[in-house]
């Protein structure tokens, strides 16, 4: 098990890196203000923990 912080993950894009609070729409929405990429924000999140953990 790995501990990582989820209030960044929320925010951060997965393709690009870009992490701004503008980047969530809405609560389900993610859309990067950078690069355009468009993802549901609990998907894109799940992508950025599990980038992490592999990081490890
Ligand atoms: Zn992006």
């Amino acid at each position: 098990m790995v501990a990582v912080n989820p209030q960044c993950t929320s925010q951060k894009c997965n393709v690009c890196g870009h992490s701004a609070k503008e980047n969530r729409k809405t609560q389900a929405e993610f859309q990067c203000v950078s690069c355009g990429h468009m993802d549901h924000a609990d998907s894109n999140a799940t992508k950025n923990i599990r980038d992490l953990a592999l990081a490890l």
